[in-house]
């Protein structure tokens, strides 16, 4: 039947991620802006090779350059649905069961929250609105197979190693603690953040909750752009599948995260207490280098609680996960230097092998079906 030839082709691409490993890293370069105040006939500086190659260079007259490659390079001509559909194979292994994380990294200006969330509901939309409408596909499939599915979603932003939630209601307290805490299977939740439940296919619904996410964005200071190239936000997909009479349950993890801009941390080699401070803001951003260094290096000890972004990724980041980084780049002179740090993290980034991913389907009694079941939202979205 044709859903045999799916389960099978499936089974097939699942076998080659698995050889090819659960760390990826993807480039994407961006195309010159108006803002860049460039000529029209300005040489990027930054140009892919091949599929999966680059190159940055020094100047104009650079010859030699740098070059690096990757598991898969985007050049500035490449739109946000070619990017996703690269990218809809992890959105599929959160479908699957798996912990997984995506995430944005690189200089302020060069792409990130583009190629994470985009604008508008067009062509032009990122990746979180195109992984909620596959996980819309999917239910829909998994439905018809007899399986009860459930989403929530938590959209969260760190700043100075504070976690704040981008999904409060409108009077809640903006300062109330948040702490990460180690559920018994491992994974993370995050006290007294919201989980919205979400049907995924009721677009008004999306929409209303990145909405009051922008909202709580901007109010949070009167500077609405420094705060956020300072801060991270991880946009989750908590996904939980039951099939009640096959008596088995699945659940998947899928973060989303738009990284603060990486600028500040190189300017943090330099002394001072300017330094200090940038050290302080950006503490997450120079754990998740640690971490990747560490895992390049195959320590025993990886120092994932150095941060609140490492210590609530953890689960995708180490052993049973996977993680996609997106580099993102721009073409333009000034940004060479920058480019050139993000590419060398990007690389060491790619060095980097997790072990085998673990799927979280298990086997469950009717009592523990009764009980997922009832803990499902049974998509009551939330739309006032
Ligand atoms: P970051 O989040 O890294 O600071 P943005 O995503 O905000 O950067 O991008 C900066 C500007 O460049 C935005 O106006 C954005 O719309 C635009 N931009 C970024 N990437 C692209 C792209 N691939 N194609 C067209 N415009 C882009
Ligand atoms: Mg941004």
């Amino acid at each position: 039947t044709i859903r045999e030839g799916q389960a099978e082709r499936r089974r097939m691409h699942n076998l080659i991620q698995e050889l090819r490993g659960n760390v990826r890293v993807f480039a994407r370069i961006r195309p010159f802006l108006p803002g860049d105040g460039v000529d029209d006939d300005a040489e990027p500086m930054c140009v892919p090779k091949s599929e999966v190659a680059l190159k940055l260079v020094n100047g104009p007259g650079d010859r030699k350059g740098y070059n690096f490659s990757f598991d898969r390079t985007f050049g500035p001509s490449v739109g946000q649905e070619a990017v996703f559909t690269e990218v809809s194979e992890f959105v599929q292994s959160a479908l699957d069961g798996y912990n997984v994380c995506l995430f944005s990294y690189g200089q302020t200006g060069s792409g990130k929250t583009h190629t994470m969330q985009g604008t508008g509901n067009g062509q032009m939309r990122g990746i979180i609105p195109r992984a909620i409408e596959q996980v819309g596909q999917y239910k829909e499939m998994l439905e018809k197979d007899g399986w009860q599915y459930d989403m929530q979603v938590s959209f969260l932003e760190i700043y100075n190693e504070t976690i704040r939630d981008l999904l409060r209601e409108g009077d809640a307290d903006p300062d109330l603690k948040h702490e990460i805490k180690v559920n018994p299977d491992g994974r993370r939740y995050v006290t007294n953040l919201n989980m919205v439940p979400l049907e995924p296919t009721d677009t008004e619904a999306v929409e209303e909750v990145m909405r009051q996410a922008a909202k709580h964005r901007s109010v949070a200071s009167t500077d609405m752009n420094a705060v956020s190239s300072r801060s991270h936000s991880v946009f989750t997909l908590h996904l939980t599948a039951l099939h009640p009479e096959n008596r088995q349950a699945l659940r998947g993890t899928l973060n989303l995260c738009d990284l603060a801009g990486s600028e500040r941390l190189d300017r943090s080699g330099a002394t001072g207490a300017r330094a200090k401070e940038a050290m302080a803001i950006n503490k997450s951003l120079s754990s998740l280098t640690d971490v990747f260094v560490s895992i390049g290096k195959k320590a025993s000890h990886i120092p994932f609680r150095n941060s609140k972004l490492t210590y609530l990724l953890q689960p995708s980041l180490s052993g049973d996960g996977k993680t996609l980084m997106l580099v993102n780049l721009s073409p333009t002179e000034a940004s060479v230097q920058e480019s050139l740090c993000s590419l060398r993290f990007a690389a060491q980034v790619n060095k980097c092998e997790l072990g085998k991913a673990k799927r979280s389907l298990e086997e469950v009694d009717d009592e523990d079906a009764a009980s997922i079941s009832s803990a499902m939202s049974g998509a009551v979205s939330r739309r006032s």
